[in-house]
């Protein structure tokens, strides 16, 4: 069995049997032993890579980062106010 690691600090090693996969959803590639894995926020496209949730995320929700990022910016200025 293989132990794959979450990106996401808030989530414990899992075994590649609790992602329901044992492939990553973008390159298809097995998982290997201690590779980070992190899901997608934005959809349910399941285990990927970590490098490859990047790349998934930078190409299908530019829009989303970017209103997010906006998100963080306008909260910030309104802490100054
Ligand atoms: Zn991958
Ligand atoms: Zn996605």
């Amino acid at each position: 069995m293989v132990i794959v690691l979450w990106r996401d600090p808030w989530l414990k090693p899992l075994s590649d049997g609790d992602l329901g996969t044992d492939a990553c959803s973008l390159c298809k590639q097995e998982f290997q032993a201690m590779d980070y894995v992190t899901g997608c926020e934005f959809c349910t496209a399941g285990a990927m890579h970590a490098r490859c949730a990047d790349e998934h995320i930078m190409k299908k929700h530019k829009k989303q980062v970017e209103a997010k990022v906006n998100d963080h910016r306008d909260r910030r200025l309104h802490d100054y106010q």
